[in-house]
């Protein structure tokens, strides 16, 4: 099944200069970049992408934090789509904790800090942001693009991966 999906690269990636590894890590596994943009997100934005569910989740200190974290620095929203993009994405993103995510991934491969230290310090710079699951992925990329910014074109790669 295609689906889109959307990848925020943080603003502590920025400042490492992994945009273009993080971008490479879909693109080598055939995922096609559909919509593209850097933007610093104001509070509104914000609030609308990490919702009332970050503080059930977490709590109000984490969601607070992501708040203000979001709203610090640039971020670069990329809507990506592919057969079971997803899942497919969340895979290459890796657990939420660097520590506890997988080499190969994003997190594992470019992160390392602990669950107890990114709860301990609230930190939530983990590098990326992807949509959890297809309802996230539906809201959130109507909340980061509209429509006619999410474009068609067909990849030469599709015709053997897809
Ligand atoms: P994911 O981003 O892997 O889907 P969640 O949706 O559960 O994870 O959490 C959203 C974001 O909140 C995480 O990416 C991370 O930046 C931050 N976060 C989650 N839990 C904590 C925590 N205990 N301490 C600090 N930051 C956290």
């Amino acid at each position: 099944m295609i689906q889109q999906t959307l990848v925020l690269i943080k603003p502590d990636s920025i400042a490492r200069g992994l945009i273009g590894e993080i971008i490479k890590r879909f693109e080598q596994r055939g995922l096609k970049i559909v919509g593209l943009k850097m933007i610093k997100p104001n509070k509104n934005l914000a609030e609308k992408h990490y919702t009332e569910t970050i503080t059930k989740k977490h709590g109000k200190h984490v969601r607070d934090s992501l708040l203000n974290y979001l709203t610090s620095s640039p971020v670069i929203a990329i809507a990506v789509q592919g057969s079971n993009a997803v899942e497919l994405v969340r895979k290459i993103t890796g657990s939420t904790f660097p520590g506890e995510a997988d080499i190969g991934t994003i997190r594992g491969d470019f992160a390392h800090v602990s669950k107890f230290y990114m709860k301990d310090k609230n930190k939530p710079d983990n590098l990326i942001h992807a949509s959890e699951n297809k309802e996230d992925a539906k809201k959130e990329l109507a909340l980061w693009f509209s429509l006619d910014e999410i474009q068609d074109y067909k990849l030469a790669a599709e015709t053997f991966i897809f």
